[in-house]
């Protein structure tokens, strides 16, 4: 099988084996097991506590939110982008939506790829067949490869956004998919967006324009988190005002929940993505979820 690599140092594409340059001889160094094409930036980013990975990893099948998320994802790649081969997951995490991406199709190509490779130690547990990379969005060493790239709640962490988003440009192969979820409303800024480390909140003109400025045409967008997003408001605000008493991590505070409530605001968002798949947009909600194809 022919993988179209770009090599990160002299440009060139090469499909050869292995992720050594014939032409410049420049390879990626190895970290914890893992090709490392930006370990410089990773030593730069001092402020990720090391023990995030293991409480996501134990939070994400607990929690509607990322559950809730999945579903929405899958149900997403099996209508618009059903003969997909390959997939890159950008910012992929402890891999629990490659996990359940890799479930639902068997037959598809994986990679992943995180700033961290602490994420990665987890994300190979659950998908012992993908390929996973240390990356950084705004530098990807591929050239028109995937058939589908996806970046769930990644991009409101980078700086240039607008970077990564040529970077993924090129990285798809033409009239290949693009599947994003980003934290939307600036006005919804709270606690939780200090506490995730976010650069910003997104409006849904603010993420369209950039998508379309990079060479992207958007097929279908929507808010979802929209029937739950009174509570989310009460949440922020309560949190908002008892800030003076340090409360624990409020995103985490949040997606934590009595088994019993988590699994009605499961059937909530349910509903919601039920009519968010019969092309139903809504205005309003926490997140934004937006499928585009590359030009
Ligand atoms: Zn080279």
């Amino acid at each position: 099988m022919l993988i179209m690599k770009q090599c990160l140092k002299c440009k060139r594409t090469f499909n050869e084996n292995g992720w050594t340059c014939s032409s410049c001889g420049w390879s990626p160094v190895e970290v914890s097991d893992f090709p490392a094409f930006a370990p410089e930036v990773t030593a730069e980013l001092d402020h990720y506590p090391k023990d995030a990975y293991a409480k996501l990893y134990e939070l994400e099948t607990d929690s509607f939110w990322f559950r809730n998320r999945n579903k929405l994802i899958l149900k997403t790649l099996a209508n618009d982008f059903p003969d997909a081969s390959s997939l890159l997951d950008i910012g992929c995490g402890t891999g629990f939506v490659l996990a359940g991406i890799a479930a639902a199709n068997p037959g598809l190509r994986l990679v992943g790829s995180d700033l961290h490779h602490e994420a990665l130690d987890y994300a190979q547990i659950k998908l012992p067949g993908a390929v996973l990379l240390q990356m950084d969005a705004g530098n990807i060493p591929y050239a028109e490869e995937f058939d589908v790239i996806c970046s769930f709640d990644v991009l409101e962490h980078i700086n240039r956004d607008d970077e990564a988003l040529k970077q993924i440009h090129q990285a798809l192969k033409p009239g290949g998919g693009l599947m994003i979820t980003v934290p939307q409303h600036p006005w919804l800024w709270s606690r939780a967006d200090d506490d995730a480390r976010h650069l910003r909140r997104y409006t849904r003109q603010d993420l369209c324009n950039k998508l379309i400025e990079k060479g992207f045409r958007i097929i279908r967008t929507s808010s979802f988190i929209s029937f739950l997003l009174p509570l989310l408001i009460i949440s922020r605000l309560s949190t908002f005002l008892k800030s003076g008493k340090k409360p624990i991590n409020s995103k985490q505070r949040e997606l934590h929940l009595p088994h019993s409530i988590d699994v009605l605001f499961e059937t909530i968002c349910s509903w919601e993505n039920s009519l968010i798949n019969r092309n139903l947009s809504f205005p309003l909600g926490g997140s934004l979820f937006c499928v585009a194809v590359r030009r």
